[in-house]
């Protein structure tokens, strides 16, 4: 028989324990109940982070007493079942160049047995996977971060083959829909996409799967609860490295929320379009700069221009007042006031009408004017019978000054011719010359009114006293008003630049306003103040006073509030002339009133 010298078994036996110990895999052998270390090859001591001589012929648990809570359980078992134990991707920390890593090992814990096959230690064998649990870590974690990207967007995700079927399991498309397994495969999603929307999604699907685009869409689905929902869709295909698609990855989103409210604002601008079209004003938008963005069609109609083409809009108005215009829309920009004026606006036959222009700002949140709506009223007829009446009574009133002058002259002569003689006839023409008095009054104001309409009520400037104008106005009125005690307080220490006479004409016709609207008589309150640079009178009567909505138009020509003109007699031009002369000296009047008890009328000029 032919055996091997004892030298070549010890040199293989070296040989083979050599090999182990160099493998990748960790191999350790533990002996007897107490697991003591016999063999531990270099990985296994890399695990433990020991060399050779601190672990060799140690009980493991005195070696490494850290690993007894996890590991003496599983040695014991397998020690006294003989069952050997697999344990996959054990996480485990180990010291290797120089570094602490964590790695995982796949690792299996068998019984060792003698020669009479009683078990005498295990064998512990564990192969590195750290690099494929990390590759599926970094894979989860991706996966994870698209689903939360996906369910961020309110998302349902879907993914089709390459030729853009739908193929396999699609979850997230199956509890949005309500479609089975065999329902949804290939182009069976088709089913429940709205009828109207079915044709255009599988053409625009098509092109983007042949020409291999990021396919953008809107479409309507049954869902799972019969109901219609609307989407937008993105899908995008995935490439293989060959360039060749793998698959196709999509997005249903669901803005069925941003659908309805969207719908809602187009029904109310069509509802807003639909009457602004049925009025009888021109209605139009422009944005800040003054470029239109809406005209309503009755405006082209009446320009026969194209209300969007830059420079018409400055076409229809009739240049003398197109300045004017201008100022009060730069005003208005400045401001954000309503722009009010009134211009002449061409017509497609050529004719200049007369309109009333009204613009109202729109502003953003911070408070910025983003727009302009606004509308031209045709007042036309209105305009010119109002021009006609004014023509008629400057007319008028210009003829009749001249008689009644001389009238006045007359009653005047024969007034000092009968007075000694006949005290009757001396009282009628006093009457009559009183009436004359006030007829003249009454012409001289409809004169001033239409001089003011023309822009021809001329002032004369001079430095005088207030004080003393004041008191002669306030001496005038009280000789008539016996019923009445007009009381002054306060005065003015400076001079006033201005025309005294038409000055005093606004003090007489305050005044005169305050008796004649309190007819129970009462005091009148009068008081002058210096405020802020500015001379502040203030007239108050205890009368009848007016609602709050007369307070800023009893200064328009003609305006006479309706429950007085019954009652008391006038023409409703006093406060329209008395405005005119404080706004050309630069100062401001306006009032104060409440029914039943009385107004306060208040006016500035500069000091
Ligand atoms: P009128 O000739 O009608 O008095 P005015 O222009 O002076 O014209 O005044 C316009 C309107 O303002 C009057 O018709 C009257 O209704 C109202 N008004 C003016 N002054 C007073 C006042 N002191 N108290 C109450 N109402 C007044």
């Amino acid at each position: 028989m032919n055996t091997l010298p004892q030298n070549t078994i010890e040199i293989n036996e070296a040989k083979y324990l050599n090999l182990l110990l160099q493998v990748p895999v960790a191999i350790v052998t533990f002996q007897g109940p107490f697991f003591i270390i016999e063999i531990a090859n270099k990985t296994a001591l890399e695990i433990l982070g020991k060399s050779y001589g601190q672990v060799f012929n140690k009980p493991l648990f005195e070696v490494s007493p850290e690993l007894e809570d996890r590991l003496k359980g599983i040695l014991t078992d397998v020690y006294t079942t003989g069952e050997p134990f697999t344990d996959n991707e054990m996480q485990l920390q180990i010291r290797r160049n120089g570094k602490t890593d964590m790695a995982y090992f796949n690792s299996v814990y068998q019984p060792l047995r003698g020669v009479d096959n009683e078990i005498c230690g295990i064998i512990f064998t564990a192969t590195e996977v750290t690099e494929g649990v990390n590759a599926r870590k970094k894979i989860e974690e991706s996966e994870q971060r698209f689903a939360a990207a996906v369910a961020a967007v309110q998302g349902i995700l879907w993914t089709n083959n390459a030729n853009g079927e739908m193929k396999g399991e699609q979850a997230e498309w199956a509890a949005l829909t309500g479609q089975s397994y065999e329902e949804y495969q290939g182009y069976g999603w088709v089913k429940i996409v709205h009828p109207d929307d079915a044709q255009p999604t599988i053409d625009a699907w098509q092109i983007a799967v042949n020409e291999r685009k990021v396919f953008d869409f809107e479409h309507r689905l049954k869902m799972h609860n019969g109901q219609w929902g609307h989407f937008s869709i993105r899908a995008i295909p995935i490439l293989n490295s060959d360039g060749s698609i793998r698959e196709w990855v999509g997005v249903h989103t669901d803005i069925t929320q941003k659908w309805i409210a969207e719908e809602a604002l187009k029904e109310s601008e069509e509802k807003f379009r639909g009457l602004v079209e049925t009025l009888p004003h021109l209605v139009w938008i422009m944005d800040e700069k003054g470029e239109g963005v809406y005209a309503s069609k009755n405006w082209q109609e009446y320009s026969g221009l194209n209300p969007y083409e830059t420079g018409n809009w400055q076409l229809v108005v009739y240049p003398d007042d197109l300045a004017e215009m201008t100022n009060i829309w730069i005003t208005g920009l400045a401001t954000g006031k309503i722009y009010h004026a009134e211009a002449r606006l061409k017509n497609k036959h050529g004719e200049y009408r007369w309109h009333v222009v009204e613009g109202l700002p729109i502003l953003n949140a911070e408070q910025k004017i983003t727009k302009w709506i606004g509308s031209f009223t045709d007042i036309h007829d209105q305009k010119i019978k109002e021009q006609q009446k004014d023509e008629f009574i400057s007319i008028a009133s210009h003829e009749m000054k001249t008689p009644l002058t001389s009238a006045k002259g007359y009653l005047e002569l024969l007034m000092l011719i009968v007075s000694e003689e006949n005290q009757t006839a001396f009282l009628y023409a006093n009457k009559a010359n009183q009436a004359v008095e006030r007829l003249h009054s009454l012409i001289k104001e409809l004169l001033d009114a239409s001089k003011i309409q023309n822009g021809k009520l001329n002032y004369n400037i001079s430095a005088f006293d207030f004080n003393e104008m004041m008191g002669e106005a306030i001496e005038n009125i009280q000789v008539t008003a016996k019923n009445h005690r007009l009381q002054l307080t306060g005065n003015s220490v400076r001079k006033i630049k201005g025309d005294k006479d038409r000055l005093q004409q606004v003090l007489v016709n305050l005044l005169g306003n305050a008796v004649k609207y309190s007819p129970n008589g009462d005091k009148i309150l009068i008081n002058v103040d210096e405020q802020q640079g500015k001379l502040l009178v203030s007239i108050q009567d205890f009368g009848v006073g007016m609602l709050r909505q007369h307070l800023d138009k009893i200064f328009d020509r003609y305006y006479r509030v309706q429950e007085h003109a019954v009652y008391f007699q006038g023409l409703g031009i006093g406060l329209y002339i008395c405005s005119n002369i404080i706004q050309n000296h630069e100062g401001k009047i306006w009032v104060d009133s409440e029914p039943g008890k009385g107004s306060t009328f208040y006016f500035t000029l500069p000091l």
